[in-house]
């Protein structure tokens, strides 16, 4: 594996892949990896000739108000993790490199980016398609891994990959679980002892209502209340949203007509959270490590 930091280095050794005939992988990341990014990266490389993982903390995606200084950055140890993995190249640019003085073009992400994290978080996905459109320009994969653990962000990437045209296929990657349901998040790592314990409601209120739905339910309104009486077991969780929307449009639904998605956004703490799970066609196992 070899590291860039430059734009002109990574895109040499990718148009050598290219001369090679070597299709390519791509898996970007703001780092402080952990085994649900090691998911898509070990995909990446089971599906692709060659691998580029980007590391990159996109100052753009945050709000003033979000924890972009505090973010955890860890570039040792994601380097021996990524390393491990067998990835070709680990692409590591300083904010200067994405955002060089004079680049103020931003790519104005598509409508389904207004509801829920567009909504809660102004500009995040504004920060989330440029920074993406940036680096699909730079590294040109053929594949590109997005986790649905972000479901929202997979649902603006495909779109704004359609919208634009850019020649790259965006893969879902199934969420990857502790034992107890909390989806693995770089944000996990801020939670105090208590608030780790209390985490998992939020796999716990999604489960409640794949459960009403896989009884039969097809009221939305039903599935909600499910999720809102699961997570108020646990006083600590700020319910920020929770929604049955469609899983395409996210377009919140009435009647569940599938494949629908259940999401929620919650605070413990000062730590936000988010997490979701599918009803329906692709719908996710709801008790796995693997979802
Ligand atoms: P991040 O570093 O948080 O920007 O995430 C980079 C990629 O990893 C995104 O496509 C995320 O959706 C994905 N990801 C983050 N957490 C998980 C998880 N628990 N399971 C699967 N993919 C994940």
């Amino acid at each position: 594996m070899r590291t860039y930091e430059q734009v002109q280095s990574l895109r040499s050794f990718v148009s050598a892949c290219r001369t090679d005939g070597h299709n390519i992988g791509f898996v970007p990341t703001m780092g402080a990896l952990h085994e649900g990014h090691l998911s898509l990266i070990r995909r990446a490389r089971s599906e692709c000739d060659r691998v580029v993982v980007s590391i990159f903390v996109n100052p753009m995606q945050f709000g003033p108000d979000d924890d972009y200084s505090s973010y955890p950055r860890n570039l040792d140890q994601d380097g021996s993790l990524v390393s491990a993995t067998g990835i070709d190249a680990l692409f590591v640019p300083s904010v200067d490199e994405i955002y060089p003085a004079g680049a103020d073009t931003s790519v104005e992400p598509p409508a389904i980016a207004r509801r829920w994290e567009g909504e809660a978080r102004p500009g995040h996905f504004r920060g989330v398609c440029t920074v993406c459109a940036k680096l699909f320009n730079i590294v040109q994969p053929d594949f590109a891994y997005f986790g649905r653990k972000d479901y929202q962000q997979l649902k603006v990437i495909q779109r704004m990959v359609a919208g634009l045209c850019i020649p790259v296929s965006v893969v879902q990657c199934p969420t990857v679980r502790e034992y107890d349901g909390l989806a693995l998040s770089s944000r996990n790592a801020y939670l105090n002892p208590e608030e780790r314990l209390a985490a998992p409601v939020l796999h716990r209120a999604l489960q409640a209502a794949h459960a009403l739905w896989s009884d039969g339910e097809h009221d939305a309104e039903a599935l909600n209340r499910a999720m809102r009486t699961k997570l108020a077991e646990a006083p600590s969780v700020k319910l920020e949203y929770s929604t049955v929307a469609d899983a395409e449009s996210l377009e919140p639904l009435t009647t569940i007509d599938p494949p629908a998605v259940c999401m929620i956004a919650a605070r413990i703490g000062a730590t936000r959270l988010i997490d979701n799970i599918l009803l329906g066609n692709g719908a996710e196992r709801s008790s796995t490590s693997s979802s």
